[in-house]
C-alpha cells in the first residue's frame, strides 16, 4: 500500500481573496504531491504503508534508520497538508461555538486572545513551519509551531498533541499574494477556517480515553 494526495473538498480559486487560486493549485498539486511520492519511494518494499499516515508519524521512532529522516519530513508533510486541506472552507470564518469555544475561553480567556497566541506562534517560527492549536493527553489545548514538516504527533515534539488546527507558514504557502507579509497571510487565515472541522477533531480527541493517548 502507498499514500496518495486527497482531493481537495473545495476547488482551487474558492478560498479567494484569502488564499488565491495559484498558490492552491501549486501547494496541493506540487507541494503536496511531492511529499506524497518521496514518502512512497521512502517506503517502497517495507509494510509502512498499511496504515494512516497519523499512525506512521506517531510511530517514527520504530521506522528503520535509513529512511527515517524521509518518513519525517516527507510523512510530515503527507499528514500536515491533509490536515490543512481540511480545516479550510470556502464558507470558513467566524469563531467556533459548543464546547471547544467553552474550552477555549477557559483557557484562553476568549476567541481573541486565542487568536493573538496562535497568530504570534505562527508568525514567530523562523524560517519555514507551522503552527498548531492540539489537543494534549490530558484533553487540554495548547497552541505551538513546529519546524520543517514536524507535526506534534511525531515522539521528537516539543509540544507533544494532536493537531485539531494546523496552518502551514513555509513561503510557498503564501510568498505569491503576500510576498513577505506573513502576518497578513496567517490574519487572512482566519478568514477561511472551518470551525466546524475543527471542532470535530476537538470532539474526537476528546472520545479518546486518555489511556490510549498517553
Ligand atoms: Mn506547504
Amino acid at each position: 500500500m502507498s499514500y496518495h494526495v486527497p482531493d481537495l473538498p473545495y476547488s482551487f480559486n474558492e478560498l479567494e481573496p484569502h488564499i488565491d487560486a495559484k498558490t492552491m493549485e501549486i501547494h496541493h498539486g506540487k507541494h503536496h504531491a511531492a511529499y506524497v511520492s518521496k514518502l512512497n519511494a521512502a517506503i517502497d518494499g517495507t509494510d509502512l504503508g498499511n496504515q494512516s499516515i497519523n499512525k506512521l508519524i506517531t510511530t517514527l521512532n520504530t521506522v528503520p534508520d535509513s529512511i527515517r529522516g524521509a518518513v519525517r519530513n516527507n510523512g510530515g508533510g503527507h499528514a500536515n497538508h491533509t490536515l490543512f486541506w481540511e480545516i479550510m472552507s470556502p464558507n470558513g470564518g467566524g469563531e467556533p461555538s459548543g464546547e471547544l469555544r467553552e474550552k477555549m475561553n477557559e483557557q484562553f480567556g476568549n476567541f481573541e486572545a486565542f487568536k493573538e497566541t496562535f497568530s504570534a506562534a505562527a508568525a514567530t517560527r523562523f524560517g519555514s513551519g507551522w503552527a498548531w492549536l492540539g489537543v494534549k493527553s490530558d484533553k487540554t489545548l495548547c497552541v505551538c509551531s513546529t519546524p520543517n514538516q514536524d507535526n506534534p504527533l511525531m515522539p521528537m515534539a516539543e509540544c507533544p498533541s494532536t493537531p485539531i488546527l494546523g496552518l502551514d507558514v513555509w513561503e510557498h504557502a503564501y510568498y505569491l499574494n503576500y510576498q513577505n507579509r506573513r502576518p497578513d497571510y496567517v490574519n487572512a487565515f482566519f478568514n477561511v477556517i472551518n470551525w466546524t472541522k475543527v471542532a470535530k477533531n476537538y470532539s474526537a480527541c476528546l472520545a479518546v480515553s486518555t489511556s490510549a493517548t498517553s
